[in-house]
């Protein structure tokens, strides 16, 4: 028999907990939201709470909360441990606690100071244990049928107007992958939860009604694009099935425009009716191309790639009218990285140059295989590296300073050198220049508009102003 959610199962703890939930970042922290219904099932209460903003710990102390809660991505966990740890000296009663994926990385977390309870694994069946387990304590969550999971949104769109505003909104309908890459979280959480639970539980689609009832709730605030986060959204146990049923539904009653993510191998083997149903949602993909060389790709447990199956899923993409964009790592540990990013780029002009494709430096999260590779062959990590997208920093540290500015420029020019197919030896140029911080910053806001243009069409460029003021961005 399936599991229940444990919460609605076990004896409430009798005392009330007040719950701070802490947002850091541009985007909707979506996991939180998950979180906040599981506090609330639990019968303690919630308040959403901007960690960026000045008075967030006046906030938090005049809300009397028992335990602040952090859940951020790896870019977000060194400001969220700072903000713990002045919250922790004003109030040090209050706990705080971390979960996610970041922490899921490494138990070691929990020894960081500012840190008091780390929770691995899913929300479920942790929140009286946060309340009543001594300091230090790392709890593993049980895993849930999706259907037992449900986001609350509302309260931290109304709390947080600057994310309640925000052009694009998160929703997934189910939450693992059956790919493997070395560089990727997914890899952790297979081996926290166990394959045999990963399938059930991470590969299991959500209910069509709940997802349409999350998605009512973005059409109350300002919500011009849906992201389906699902890491492969063709993938999955009955996806096809599930798919039509979905798509009439979305349509009907939400209507808002939906992009998705796939991976070419997906795209090829997927049947010409899902691809149809999924082109009456979708109008959008992300397609993670990643690297060309089969060495690299080999490096990224992405082997059974190749550049006729990238080809092909593209075009089969483009035959159902659906736009793509190309993602590409660059910043490789390998002998030769400068070459190893051109031939990426290269790959993808050959596919579809004339289009938009993106390439960011490897960036590698505590806990995924490539990060272990890495450390067990003693290849230097990068500590400027922020894991911000548009910064043009990634994890190697490349000995040669020429190398690193070199995949810098590389991932601030590569969107321009795709579109306008640059011949190698115009590449290997401009690369070589010293771009100047206002430029870099430009660069990377071009690349960001020209992603916001290709899904939303020309009305980007007109809302570009304010999509920025909503957003702290960096670059
Ligand atoms: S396809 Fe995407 S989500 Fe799946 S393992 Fe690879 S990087 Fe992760």
């Amino acid at each position: 028999m399936l599991s229940d959610n444990p919460s609605t199962k076990k004896n409430i703890s009798k005392t009330l907990g007040k719950f701070a939930l802490i947002h850091i970042g541009n985007d909707e922290v979506y996991g939180l939201e998950f979180v906040a219904a599981e506090i609330a099932a639990s019968g303690h209460e919630f308040q959403w709470f901007d960690g960026e903003a000045a008075d967030v710990i006046d906030s938090i102390i005049a809300y009397n909360a028992n335990v602040v809660c952090f859940s951020p991505l790896t870019t977000f966990f060194p400001p969220s441990v700072i903000l713990a740890r002045k919250i922790k000296t004003r109030a040090p009663q209050m706990r705080m606690v971390f979960g996610g994926a970041h922490i899921t990385a490494s138990a070691d977390h929990i020894q960081t100071d500012g840190i008091d309870i780390a929770v691995t694994g899913p929300v479920y069946g942790t929140i009286d244990q946060i309340l009543t387990l001594p300091d230090k304590s790392v709890i593993q969550g049980t895993p849930v049928m999706p259907d037992k999971m449900t986001p609350r949104r509302r309260e931290y769109f109304e709390t947080i107007p600057r994310i309640g505003g925000r052009h694009r909104k998160t929703i997934m309908s189910h939450f693992g992958c059956v790919y493997a890459c070395a560089y990727c979280a997914t890899h952790n959480q297979r081996r926290v939860i166990g394959p045999k639970n990963y399938q059930q539980f991470y590969l299991t689609r959500r209910p069509i009604d709940h997802l349409i009832d999350e998605a009512r709730i973005l059409l109350e605030f300002k919500t011009k694009e849906v992201c389906l986060e699902d890491d492969d959204a063709l993938e999955g146990f009955e996806a096809e099935a599930w798919m039509h049923e979905f798509v009439p539904r979305w349509n009907k009653e939400i209507g808002i425009p939906v992009y998705a993510n796939v991976t070419p191998k997906t795209v090829t083997h997927v049947s010409d009716s899902h691809l149809k149903n999924f082109s009456e949602l979708v109008h959008y993909v992300t397609m993670g191309v990643q690297a060309a060389r089969p060495s690299s790709l080999k490096l990224f447990n992405r082997q059974f790639q190749k550049e006729e199956q990238i080809k092909e899923a593209y075009n089969r993409l483009k035959a159902f009218g659906i736009r793509v964009k190309m993602e590409l790592i660059i910043g490789l540990p390998v002998e030769d990285p400068i070459g190893d990013a051109i031939d990426t780029i290269k790959c993808a002009q050959r596919i579809g140059a004339g289009d938009f494709g993106v390439a960011f430096p490897l960036m590698l999260y505590p806990g995924t295989a490539l990060h272990k590779w890495c450390k067990d062959n003693n290849i230097p990590m990068n500590e400027e590296c922020r894991f911000e997208w548009y910064s043009g920093v990634g994890s190697i540290k490349f000995e040669d300073p020429q190398i690193e500015k070199q995949i810098h420029n590389l991932s601030k020019l590569a969107s321009m050198f795709i579109k306008y197919n640059i011949d190698e030896r115009w590449m290997r140029a401009l690369i070589k220049v010293d771009i100047p911080e206002e430029a870099s910053k430009l660069m990377s806001q071009n690349c960001y508009l020209e992603a916001l243009v290709a899904r939303q069409g020309e009305a980007a460029k007109e809302s570009f102003e304010e999509v920025l003021t909503n957003m702290n961005f960096r670059f």
